[in-house]
């Protein structure tokens, strides 16, 4: 097959994801399969438009890709100015991240007996073109941040649901949660199929 370019290879991506979900499969083999997908999808940063890789001086940005007609999935472009972070917060569906540009370093929490949320284990450092994924199965409760202080890092997020819609959670440092619904910050995504 002849080498994809520019939203080929996101075509490419959303047309075999929705083939692997089709196939209504159990989550854990939804993930171990999409995220061969994902990491062939960020194996290469040349399809990203510019419009959707642009940071804001201050806060990070979501930029929605692509949105499945039946909410079944969607794609999001993180980008990340230097030096910004998520709060501590959750999903509630599964989620895979697959590092485009730059790196990001994330930490997970676990919920104590007590209510309270704790670090679990170390920060882990995600680099260009590799992958990794949460979900309330394996672990659902992270704050990520950019892993540099002078530069943008861009990583491409997909999730089990239309993620923008999805009624979740940050944290406090004692554990109580905030619902929030993060909504898109494009009000149109790229048409990928032109
Ligand atoms: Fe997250």
């Amino acid at each position: 097959m002849s080498e994809p370019l520019g939203l080929d290879r996101l075509r490419r991506f959303v047309n075999e994801l929705t083939a692997l979900l089709e196939r209504q499969l159990e989550e854990s083999v939804i993930l171990d399969n999409g995220l061969v997908l994902l990491q062939q999808l960020v194996e290469h940063d040349d399809w990203l438009p510019a419009q959707f890789a642009e940071p804001h001086p201050e806060h990070y940005l979501q930029y929605l890709l692509h949105a499945d007609s039946l909410q079944r999935f969607s794609v999001v472009s993180f980008v990340w100015g230097p030096g910004q972070r998520t709060p501590v917060h959750d999903h509630r569906v599964w989620g895979m991240i697959g590092m485009l540009r730059g790196a990001e370093l994330g930490q997970r929490f676990e919920r104590q007996p007590d209510g309270a949320l704790l670090p679990l284990g170390e920060p882990l450092r995600l680099e260009r073109g590799e992958v990794e994924c949460v979900s309330p199965t394996i672990g659902d409760i992270h704050q990520v941040s950019n892993a540099f202080e002078d530069r943008v890092s861009i990583s491409i997020h997909v999730y089990g649901g239309n993620i923008g819609t999805v009624k979740r959670a940050v944290y406090q440092a004692d554990g109580s949660e905030k619902l929030f619904i993060s909504g898109y910050s494009n009000t149109s995504p790229p048409n990928i199929w032109i």
